[in-house]
């Protein structure tokens, strides 16, 4: 069984996959608190269901992209189960893990997008760094939300000494709803040289920043 808060089907909002119809399972419950969180409706409630109803649920949507989210999904170990059902089903699977969970026991199938929490978030002393050393160059992301100027040197720090450039697919620089200057964090980005992708929450633009289930 998993907790689940919302199963629905809409347009991918962030990583390279952005733009694409989606079906997203967003599972309930997070052992991290970051200070700009944007999904706190997920740390408690849901619904029990089992693995079967979650995926029924998903097949009715006819989507061929599945993304698994949260809250922290690796934090019930029963997502685990659930990826690799996902997985023998011929999906394509997105985990998006906040990074404080190992990902070595997950089904080398799914495509990894982890999060790398900067200081900004409250929350940086709980990244698993072996985490990074499980990248994959030709599957996986790595994202930063970054608040401030601080939060982006400590990015381009870790970029640099886990050499990231040519352990991930791609190097995600999210800007902190409404809370950093864009052009700012545009400059930043191109002056540093580094092979990285700016990304906006195409999601809030459409439906608006509280919106749940679009
Ligand atoms: S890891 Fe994700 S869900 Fe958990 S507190 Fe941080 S932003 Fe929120």
């Amino acid at each position: 069984m998993l907790r689940v808060t919302e199963i629905f089907r809409s347009i991918q909002g962030e990583s390279t996959h952005a733009g694409r119809p989606c079906t997203f399972v967003r599972l309930t419950g997070c052992p991290m608190r970051c200070s700009w969180c944007d999904s706190e409706y997920t740390f408690t409630g849901g619904e029990q269901i089992s693995i079967e109803a979650v995926l029924n649920q998903v097949r009715s949507f006819g989507c061929r992209l599945v993304e698994v989210t949260g809250g922290e999904p690796l934090a019930q170990r029963e997502a685990f189960d659930l990826i690799t059902r996902l997985c023998d089903e011929g999906y394509e699977v997105l985990i998006e893990t906040g990074g404080y969970v190992s990902t070595e026991n997950l089904d080398r199938r799914a495509s990894v997008i982890l999060d790398v929490k900067c200081p900004g978030s409250g929350e940086a002393e709980r990244n698993d760094w072996p985490n990074l050393g499980r990248l994959r160059p030709d599957m996986d992301e790595v994202k930063f939300v970054v608040a401030d100027r601080v939060d982006w040197d400590f990015a381009r720090t870790i970029v640099h000494d886990y050499a990231l450039e040519s352990h991930a697919k791609s190097i995600l620089i999210s800007p902190v709803w409404e809370q950093i200057d864009l052009r700012e964090l545009a400059g930043w980005i191109l002056e540093s040289g580094l092979n990285v992708r700016m990304q906006l929450q195409l999601h809030k633009y459409v439906w608006g920043e509280d919106a749940r289930g679009v």
